[in-house]
């Protein structure tokens, strides 16, 4: 199991996510990005940074 915290990434955000691994939470984390925080697309930078904070 892989869980993220939107906070972990600097986001005044609640949000969690578990996943049974890092694809599926990417998949989440995109979704919550899109739907919550209107970002659409997500660069580089902003993944290296989420990858950081999954765990
Ligand atoms: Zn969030």
């Amino acid at each position: 199991m892989v869980s993220f915290k939107c906070k972990d990434i600097g986001m005044d955000c609640k949000f969690e996510a578990t996943a049974a691994n890092v694809q599926d939470l990417d998949d989440k984390i995109a979704r919550h990005a899109r739907e919550a925080h209107k970002i659409t697309s997500l660069d580089k930078e902003m993944w290296t940074k989420i990858h950081k904070a999954e765990k």
